[in-house]
């Protein structure tokens, strides 16, 4: 015998009735079979929807009514051939007309009693059992339908139902079955004959209770899903069917949240054994999920579920030790009135307790326990119960997961990486499942990393929210958008961006595969306007799991709000100067959050573009190397213009080639006055341990001072011109000597400075080509021949190469 219980969506449309037909030919071939079917999809909840407003006076209920007549009628007229319909019809309307009065009773009254609301929402599988089991009449030959209010009887104690499992059976044995058994879910009656119902989801239980009354060989539950999945499919799109779990396994998931199958479902057939399968009326063809008995998995965990609308009770008191019988108190005021504990974590000292229930229940739970420890509130033993409410749950589940250690420590550095605070923790008794309590808000969010961190181990997702598309913002969507099939493919990396803005638009696409990099510009152009306080908002507000952002301007506004952004655990990759340039006291302070709330600020292109020049001095340093000397070429453009000033052109010709062709910063004054170069070797001396400000960096200009104090760029280079002979006898300088110029940083001893060197041929700085860049550390391990870096040091390839650098170091770490 198997049983066989459809779901509202596998019968909440003519065409999912059809699909039932071949299914039930296929078992019946093994005999006798029970067909338990819901509500068509969405009738239950409208009849409580109905319920509601007829009690509150409004008669918009009708308009519910009527919505459901149309649609049972219109299902009859297209599923049941011309000849039956008008048997059916009668019945159906029959139905209509007592739901009808029974809901003008609680209209005229203003309120509902419990047995009346248990009679209307009762409706929904009456009316859809009379419709199949038609439609199979004429497709099978021996099909009845049978009333279960007969069948499964409850004792109803304090508005709670409990099934009579003895006498239940002896009713079911008493049923003669035919081919096909057709059988309203969710409905039962009880002692005196009344209608009640199995609580929401309650089908499931029904289809149970005849699988155990009739130790039916199989239970299968046929719903919208390909089977019990690795987590919700509508809040992970990654989730995966689980092809077999053991009934603990199946029960803790379900009581977490995963819908699929209503928990209590799981006893009746655990009892005798019976193994469950959860398929899809859909597609009939795939195996689903097989619920059994002795079933061991390698893996660890099974599946994550969530719940929302959580909120905990704390109760604290240094005298909570001493009040007889605490917790049999607590527990026991909680079950009287019907409040669900969820959850319940001790601090071991006993000194608090917190225990989780339905959001719903807060009120009367705060008011219940304040009522039962009344007097030892008065007396101070115990401090009134506080409450936190917009919380949620999430939870990992898996049998063998208790002789494992490090799956917590596993949970939470994923949850702590992404900035998601934990409320509490539990892991339950069965040693199944280790729950944490977190903010409503975050739980989307949780799930997803959680799901990424245990389940798809082979593809993980980075989101790259971007400020700054100009140059070097441009090159880099173009290096993204070239390495994005080859970054998932070889590196299991799906790099998605997931905003975009220049200084006066922005757009966000959160939705699908991030925005399209074939098209960004068109899209840019029609986006919403930027302001760096709506993007960072919106950024907070969709609240994705490894999630960088990425600075591509040279803002000091944007700079300002690094700290905030590192407080939600957000990394930052940046080539903008401003923040590590800042006061020691505000670098020091990002430093600090990076720590704190385990994000990274990585400015590896604020010195030398894509050169490794930061990561080696890190390393260098974390590795316990102490550095002594760092000689540097930190200015590509300075480079450009004394590789290429030879004499026969101007010095002012070169730089506003250097300008032209992208290499100096747009204000060619920064360049020249040596103030980037400063930055740079402050940045290293940080980076070395120095606590240096910029005015601690000493240096000279080359430039006369004319040109410096011209008031505009232009009037810099028509000063630049009338100076040409200044650079002309250093030119003649350098080459008597048989040297090369070049702008040159130096830390030593604690001391920074930027001034004009002469190097000869045997000088590793004399060979530098173009904008080439060289940076010689001299180190404990380093001391007689430096460790050398040295290569392009500019323009926006390489930066944006070393920006892409940064994003796979980021991506690197939240994975260990
Ligand atoms: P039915 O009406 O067939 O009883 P339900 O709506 O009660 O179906 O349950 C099926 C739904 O449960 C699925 O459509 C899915 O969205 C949801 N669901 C939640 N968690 C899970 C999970 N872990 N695996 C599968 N489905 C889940
Ligand atoms: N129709 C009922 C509900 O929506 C029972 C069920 O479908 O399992 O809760
Ligand atoms: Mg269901």
């Amino acid at each position: 015998m198997y049983v066989l219980k459809f779901g509202g969506t596998s019968v909440g449309t003519v065409a999912s009735i059809r699909s039932l037909k071949p299914i039930l030919k296929k078992r019946a071939k093994d005999g006798p079979l029970i067909v338990v079917v819901s509500a068509m999809a969405g009738i239950t909840n409208q009849l409580l929807e109905a319920i509601s407003l007829a009690e509150k006076g409004n008669d918009e209920y009708q308009l519910i009514l009527k919505s459901i007549e149309e649609q049972h009628i219109q299902t009859i007229r297209e599923l049941i051939d011309e000849n039956g319909q008008s048997d059916i019809l009668e019945k159906i309307t029959k139905l209509l007309d007592e739901l009808k009065s029974t809901l003008g009773g609680v209209l005229s009254l203003r309120e509902a009693t419990t047995n009346s609301k248990k009679l209307i929402s009762s409706f929904g599988e009456r009316m859809s059992s009379l419709i199949i089991y038609n439609y199979l009449k004429s497709h099978f030959s021996a099909v009845s339908l049978i009333d279960p209010v007969k069948i499964i009887t409850c004792r109803i104690e304090q508005d709670q139902t409990y099934v009579q499992m003895e006498v239940s059976r002896k009713n079911a044995g008493k049923l003669k079955l035919t081919q096909l058994n057709v059988i309203p879910g969710f409905i039962a009656g009880d002692e005196s004959g009344k209608v009640v119902t199995l609580g929401r989801g309650g089908s499931d239980y029904s289809a149970a209770l005849f699988a155990n009354f009739f130790d039916a060989k199989m239970l299968e539950i046929w719903s919208d899903v390909d089977g019990l999945m690795t987590a919700d499919p509508r809040l992970v799109s990654n989730a995966k069917v689980i092809e077999e779990l053991s009934y603990e396994e199946a029960l803790e998931l379900s009581h977490f949240g995963a819908k699929v199958i209503y928990p209590p479902s799981i006893q009746p057939a655990m009892v005798k054994k019976i193994p469950i399968q959860i398929l899809n009326t859909f597609s009939p063809e795939k195996p689903g999920t097989r619920v059994t008995r002795g079933f061991r998995d390698q893996s660890l965990i099974r599946g994550i579920s969530s719940m929302q609308d959580i909120s905990l009770l704390n109760l604290k008191g240094s005298g909570m030790i001493g009040i007889p019988k605490f917790s049999y108190r607590l527990f026991q005021s909680l079950s009287e009135n019907h409040i669900n504990v969820i959850l319940i974590t001790q601090a071991s000292s006993e000194h608090t307790i917190c225990v989780g229930i339905e959001s719903r229940d807060q009120k009367k739970a705060e008011k219940v326990i304040n009522r039962t420890f009344s007097n030892e509130i008065e007396t101070g033993q115990l401090e009134p119960v506080k409450v936190d409410g917009d919380l949620g749950i999430v939870a990992l589940v898996g049998s063998s997961m208790k002789n494992q250690v490090g799956i917590s420590g596993q949970m939470f550095s994923a949850l702590g990486r992404n900035g998601i605070s934990i409320k509490a923790i539990a892991q339950g008794s069965s040693e199944r499942n280790i729950s944490v309590v977190i903010e409503k808000e975050d739980l989307t969010k949780a799930i997803n990393l959680l799901h990424e961190s245990f389940f798809e181990h082979e593809i993980r997702r980075i989101n790259l929210f971007m400020v700054g598309a100009g140059n070097v913002g441009k090159e880099l969507l173009k290096q993204v958008k070239k390495q994005q099939a080859y970054l998932l493919k070889e590196h299991h990396l799906d790099v998605r961006v997931i905003a975009l803005a220049n200084s006066k638009k922005m757009i966000f696409e959160e939705e699908t595969e991030g925005i399209n990099l074939s098209e960004w510009e068109d899209k840019l152009k029609e986006g919403a306007t930027y302001s760096i306080d709506s993007f960072i908002d919106k950024m907070d507000q969709i609240n994705l799991r490894n999630s960088i952002f990425l600075d591509v301007t040279a803002s000091g506004e944007i700079a300002e709000k690094y700290p905030s952004i590192l407080k939600k655990s957000i990394s930052i990759a940046t080539p903008n100067k401003v923040a590590a340039t800042a006061s020691h006291s505000e670098f020091l302070n990002l430093k600090q959050l990076e720590r704190k709330f385990k994000a990274q600020f990585l400015f590896e292109t604020n010195v030398c573009a894509g050169l490794p020049v930061i990561s080696t001095l890190r390393d260098l340093v974390k590795s316990g190397d102490r550095i002594h000397k760092i000689q540097a070429v930190l200015s590509g453009t300075l480079n450009f213009l004394f590789n290429n000033y030879d004499g026969t052109e101007k010095f002012v010709a070169i730089v506003r080639r250097a300008k032209e062709e992208g290499y100096s910063e747009p204000d060619p004054r920064l360049d020249l006055s040596g103030e980037d170069v400063k930055r740079k070797i402050l940045i290293l001396a940080r980076e070395s341990g120095y606590a240096m400000e910029m005015d601690d960096v000493s240096g000279e200009s080359f430039v006369p001072e004319t040109c410096m104090n011209a008031k505009n760029i232009e009037g810099f280079f028509s000063e630049l011109g009338k100076q040409e002979s200044h650079f002309k006898e250093l030119l003649q300088k350098a080459k008597e000597s048989t040297c090369k110029i070049r702008y040159v940083a130096t830390l030593e001893n604690g001391k920074a400075k930027t001034e004009l060197q002469f190097v000869k041929s045997n000088h590793p700085f004399y060979n530098l080509e173009g904008s080439d860049n060289i940076v010689l550390f001299y180190t404990d391990r380093y001391s007689n021949q430096p460790l050398v870096v040295k290569g392009a040091g500019a323009g926006a390839e390489v930066t944006a190469s070393g920006i892409f650098a940064d994003i796979m170091r980021i991506s690197a770490a939240n994975q260990s």
